[in-house]
This record gives structure tokens, sequence and C-alpha cells, in this order.
């Protein structure tokens, strides 16, 4: 698979492995069963893993990618605004992954200018640790378009992991169109620019190939994180961004995903308040999902204390 350039002479697979689908907010696979599949995608040429402290899969980074440590490319995500929080984030981090350096530390859903501003300390400590060596590079991650034009205002910062597919689900505050004018700027400001969302979570499985082709020719668009959790996508993704076509037969996300309420849901509302699409609502006591506004990233689950959401 070839390598792009992606910022500050980093260099990356055109293909991301995006781990959230591992941990414990989606799949739930084990440490050693999630890192056999980050193993067999690094022998398949894949350097570049997309990962966040909320994730939890530090562990299956660790497991897998053990021997490999020292020529994969691992960005990872922290919700710190301040230099103490950020300072934790980092040396978890560190210690979870075994490793004296992080390539590429993201401040992790940024809205707007507003938010930017509110993570400022967080984003100095980054830099300070840029210059120290300990983060080779710098960024945010966003669902937002006025959160991709937010960093372009900070020279300083080098990558935007921004959210785009070709039917624009999920991007909260635009079009298509508008987040991908958003990152041809950007790029031309010279920052480094991985996707997400490309399969809109899911929703543009039926469509893969040209749901990714859309997003892979991107003006702009140097790599693309794909969550994969089965070695049959590991293997049809991996074949798909070395040699141009899904193998024969190839159906991507056989099983739809969604988002389960339990029954015995109490109604207190965190998940609403934490769900990044606006996705959650109250209805009788319960919380309630439309699926249409949801991307099925999981972060709803991670703040259910009860355990009564899940992405199934
Ligand atoms: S799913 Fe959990 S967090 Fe959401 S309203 Fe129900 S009990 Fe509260
Ligand atoms: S309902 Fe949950 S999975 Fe869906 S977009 Fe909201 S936080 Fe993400």
């Amino acid at each position: 698979m070839r390598l792009v350039p992606l910022c500050r002479n980093i260099e990356v697979s055109e293909l991301c492995y995006g781990t959230l689908t591992l941990g414990p907010l989606q799949k739930g696979l084990t440490p050693e069963e999630g890192g056999r599949l980050l193993c067999v995608a690094f022998e398949l040429g894949v350097n570049f893993f997309d990962t966040a402290e909320l994730y939890g899969t530090y562990p299956h980074l660790a497991s897998g990618l053990a021997e490999h440590m020292h020529k994969v490319v691992i960005a990872t995500k922290s919700y710190a605004a301040d230099a103490a929080g950020m300072e934790q984030s980092l040396a978890q981090a560190l210690r979870s992954l075994n490793r004296e350096y992080i390539d590429i530390f993201l401040l992790h859903e940024q809205e707007s200018v507003h938010t930017l501003r509110g993570h400022a300390q967080a984003l100095e400590y980054l830099l300070r640790k840029r210059e120290q060596g300990y983060v080779r590079a710098v960024g945010i991650s966003t669902h937002h378009v006025a959160g991709v034009r937010a960093a372009l205002e900070y020279k300083e910062i080098d990558v935007i992991h921004p959210l785009i597919n070709k039917a624009g689900i999920g991007i909260v505050d635009g079009s298509r169109e508008d987040m991908a004018r958003a990152i041809f700027d950007a790029r031309k400001a010279n920052k480094g620019i991985y996707a997400m969302k490309a399969l809109g979570g899911g929703s543009l499985h039926k469509d893969a190939h040209a749901a990714l082709s859309y997003v892979r020719e991107l003006p702009g668009v140097a790599a693309v994180a794909v969550g994969m959790s089965s070695p049959v996508d590991v293997y049809a993704n991996c074949t798909l961004f070395s040699h141009g076509a899904f193998p024969p037969d190839y159906c991507a996300g056989k099983s739809k995903r969604q988002v389960l309420i339990e029954p015995w849901c109490t109604g207190c509302g965190v998940c609403v308040r934490y769900c990044p699409q606006g996705a959650l609502s109250l209805a009788s006591g319960k919380a309630v999902v439309n699926e249409a506004q949801c991307v099925l990233c999981g972060y709803c689950v991670a703040h259910c204390r009860d355990f009564n959401v899940k992405v199934i």
C-alpha cells in the first residue's frame, strides 16, 4: 500500500485503521482479538492507526503492534481542556502504548473557534511537548465545518481529522460541499488531513466502494480512517486501497449495526447531552435514537454508567 505525506515528515498509509470499532464502545473485542486484526492490517501494508482515550483501544494496539511499535504512526485524541488534563492524557497514552512519543495528538471533537479557545491551555501543552519531542504533530478532530475553519486560524496546528462522506451524514453544521471546501482550504494552509466516517458510520456500506472513492479523491485528503472489526473487512479494505477494488463477492457491513437502548434505561438524559449528532432525545422517560442522525460513533455508550445504551 502506498505511503503518502501527511505533515511534518510523517508518512502514512492511505488506509488508516480506525480502532473505535474494536473496543468496548462497539464490538468489544479483547485486546488479543483486536490486536490480531491490527497485526494483520500492518502485515498488509497499513502503518497508520487512529485511536482516542475514549475508545479504550490502547490495550489492543499494545497487544497487536508490540513488535512493530517503532514502525507505525499512531494518532490519538483527548477531551482534556487544560494543561493538567492533557499532561495526564499524554502520560496515559505513552504508558499504555509503551512508547516514548505519540505521532499525532488531537484535541477531540472541536466544534468551532470557541471550543478551540476553550482548549487553549491543552493546545499550548501539546505544542510544548511537540518541541520536546514527546509529540510529533498536533491537531484536532471535528464533525463541524466550523471546526475545520477554526483550525485554519492556528498556524501551529498540523493535522485535521474531519468527518466527511458522500451523503454528508454526520456533518453537524453544513453540507458535504461546505466540508469539502473547508478541507480544500485547510490543505492549502498546509494542514495534513485524514478523514473519518467515509462510510457514514455504516449507512453507506452497500455502496462502500463509491463511498470510499469519493473521500479518497477529495482534493486535500491524504488518508481515510476506516473502522474494521473482522479479518474479512481488514483484508477487503487493504485490497481496495492497494489494488483499487474489493475482492470479488465482498459485501461490506453484512450485518447492519444499530444503537440499542435497554428497556431499563432510567431516562437520566446523560447520553442525550453527550451525543455529538443530536441523535438522542428523551420520550416517555427513556432515551430514543433518531437513526437518520446517528453515525454509530458509540460516544453515548461511554456516558451511560449503567450500560443501558449499546452499539450492536
Ligand atoms: S441510556 Fe443511560 S445515560 Fe441514556 S438516558 Fe438511559 S440511563 Fe441515562
Ligand atoms: S446516538 Fe450514540 S452512536 Fe449515535 S451519534 Fe449519538 S452518540 Fe453516536
